[in-house]
């Protein structure tokens, strides 16, 4: 199996190497930048598995570089803030983040972020094609489609769907959502979810196509037909 390239984005020094000690010692192949404009350019040459991005940079802040990874490519990122804040996280994840440490954390809490990133980053090896009503989504090129109509999806909002169709007329509480697709529960002040179903009521409910995504108020969401 090959060693997984993980690239770190950090200008405390303190910090960078004992993220580096601790993913070394893990196996994996690490590189270092201290600052975002050094880093993209690492992201570039050598492209990464997955970036561990601070949001606190000197120059280009974390979450540019984050905005300019993800228009690059498909590298997974995990962001790190001292700003305990959801509505910075909120942001992040829109910037293309997929998922956030507070700092201080424990290196057993990072590492293990960091292979529930790569295990979903990997191409998942026997493709299919999800079926509800006239809605399907392929988990091989992860585009969903209504009728004949094709429907481009961000990661999350395909990881999102993905779960609805997986667990079709079944109410999917927010803690569940949140760790299904975020892989961990935002505290439950977060309005990250509504935001998310918002966009995939969007992009699924076109044409006058009915609704399939429900509100269960208090409780989650259900797929389900009218
Ligand atoms: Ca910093």
């Amino acid at each position: 199996m090959t060693r997984e390239r993980i690239l770190i984005i950090e200008d405390e020094a303190r910090i960078s190497q004992f993220l580096e000690r601790g993913l070394i010692y893990e196996g994996f192949l690490v590189s270092v930048a201290a600052d975002g404009q050094s880093g993209l350019v690492m992201a570039r040459d050598n492209p990464p598995d997955l970036v561990i991005l601070d949001w606190m940079l000197p120059g280009l802040d974390g979450l540019e570089v984050c905005r300019r990874l993800r228009a690059g490519g498909d590298v997974a990122i995990l962001m790190l803030t001292a700003k305990d804040e959801v509505r910075d996280r909120v942001s992040g994840l829109e910037a293309g983040a997929d998922d956030y440490l507070v700092k201080p954390f424990a290196i057993d809490e990072l590492i293990a972020r960091v292979r529930a990133l790569l295990r979903r980053s990997a191409p998942s090896s026997q493709p299919e094609v999800l079926r509800f009503a006239d809605l399907t989504l392929d988990t091989g090129t992860h585009r969903a489609h209504r009728r004949d109509t094709a429907i481009d999806l961000t990661a999350k909002e395909y990881e999102l769907l993905q779960l609805f169709m997986r667990n079709p007329r079944q109410v999917l509480t927010r803690d569940i959502i949140f760790d299904r697709v975020w892989g961990y529960d935002f505290g439950g002040e977060s309005n990250i979810i509504e935001v998310y179903v918002r966009y995939l009521r969007q992009k699924t409910e076109i044409e006058g196509g009915s609704r399939l995504i429900y509100t269960v108020r208090g409780v989650g969401y259900v797929l389900r037909e009218e």
